[in-house]
């Protein structure tokens, strides 16, 4: 299969673009190549997919669920009952209804952390994403359930190997305030062992920091290295609440850093993420949406233009995080954290990529196409999305569209009932 998308901007010029299988192999003017298909660029631009690095898929069912409460009275009183009525049948047209809606954003891969991977490997590779798919585990300090847990991590680990190349298994330990110290030791060990993504949340809000210093005498990020788990694979959701010590760590041991800037602005988690300080470290910072649960959709030109917009206003500096770093934020460094070789519209580079239409008001005038995507549109400027070489939308048009609307409406209630 091959595909030529013709007359697309890029870099602020008409660009052909070929792909052939599941890779761009040439990019220039004015291209002589016969290709399967032809996709008219005119007056749109290419961009790489997004890789939304910290979601839970199937939480799109909990969109608008549980409103303004506190994280711990949002867990424990609203999320957790709710979590405990899913089947396979939510985790699957849950998971679809997250795709269906991060096709429709411009996002190709996302680092996903839920439960029932088999339903949700199903869902997305039905939708044609690439995802990091996990079974989040928990023990809550218990010995009987950290064995459940280690068994159950390794029966998925045998599952994973039916799964295509675009989907991969990964491992996630919770939160350090879920997961004992033996459990996060073993997950580490484990991933290591077998080649996984190793991800948890961290540092994300203040009484997060508060027990831990309270419990183990030491903040999050130094607990985690005390217990020796950091590492290249290892990425963090969160992160807010770190020193600079805290940060000087995360540098040492290449440890890659998740910003979500509008689940911790919602659930007030905290507001003065690091970026400047963790960037002149030379530390991975990539972006997520997380869950709709707490962040409401999974649009990344939102969290592109909050993450932004956010720096600038808490140091009182317009300089800082500028519409290129989000946007490799949203993009290339996701793919770095992940070892994905995509994340970039480049020859030998996965074809991975998105079309934005550029005949919308967000993007009149066009005088810097990046600054509009960033500050001025939002995902629903995306026209076009490939992922592995494959149209998943064309026109905004997604296959089964109306399917997956349907059920998702039908597996809310039960959620809700
Ligand atoms: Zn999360």
């Amino acid at each position: 299969m091959s595909l030529l998308i013709r007359n697309v901007l890029f870099n602020e010029k008409p660009t052909d673009i070929f792909i052939e299988g599941t890779l761009i192999k040439q990019i220039g003017q004015d291209l002589q190549v016969n290709a399967d298909e032809i996709i008219a660029g005119d007056k749109k631009a290419v961009f790489p997919g997004f890789v939304n690095a910290h979601s839970h898929a199937a939480m799109t069912l909990f969109r608008g669920f549980a409103e303004d409460l506190p994280l711990e009275r949002w867990l424990k009183e609203k999320i957790w009952p709710a979590e405990a009525k899913n089947t396979d049948e939510t985790i699957y047209w849950g998971t679809k209804l997250a795709c269906l809606e991060m096709i429709e954003t411009g996002t190709t891969c996302f680092n996903d952390m839920y439960f029932r991977p088999k339903q949700a490997y199903q869902a997305v590779s039905e939708m044609g994403l690439r995802a990091m798919i996990t079974d989040s585990i928990f023990d809550f300090f218990d010995s009987e359930r950290r064995e459940h847990a280690k068994r159950l991590t390794e029966e998925n680990l045998k599952l994973a190997q039916t799964f295509d190349s675009t989907v991969r298994y990964s491992i996630a330990p919770h939160a350090i305030y879920t997961v004992s110290a033996e459990l996060f030791k073993w997950s580490a060990d484990f991933a290591k062992a077998n080649g996984l993504v190793f991800h948890t949340h961290l540092a994300e809000s203040r009484s997060e920091y508060e027990n831990s210093i309270k419990d183990f005498g030491l903040s999050p990020v130094k607990y985690l290295h005390k217990l020796g788990v950091l590492s290249p694979n290892l990425s963090l959701a969160h992160v807010v609440w770190v020193d600079d010590e805290d940060i000087q760590i995360l540098a040492d041991y290449d440890v890659k850093v998740v910003h979500n800037p509008l689940s911790n602005l919602k659930i007030a988690s905290g507001y003065k993420f690091k970026y400047e300080e963790m960037k002149q470290k030379g530390i991975t910072v990539c972006l997520g949406t997380d869950g709709c649960a707490s962040s409401n959709n999974l649009d990344m030109t939102e969290a592109m233009k909050v993450a932004s917009i956010l720096q600038k206003a808490w140091r009182f500096d317009p300089t800082v995080l500028s519409e290129k770093e989000a946007l490799d934020m949203a993009t290339i460094n996701g793919a770095k954290t992940f070892g994905i070789n995509a994340g970039l519209v480049k020859e030998g580079c996965l074809a991975d990529l998105m079309l934005v239409d550029l005949n919308q008001s967000t993007f009149t005038p066009n005088h810097n196409t990046i600054a509009n995507l960033v500050y001025a549109a939002n995902g629903s400027t995306v026209d076009t999305v490939i992922c592995n070489g494959q149209v998943l939308m064309k026109n905004r048009t997604v296959q089964g569209r109306q399917e997956i609307i349907d059920n998702a409406h039908q597996m809310a209630r039960i959620i809700a009932e």
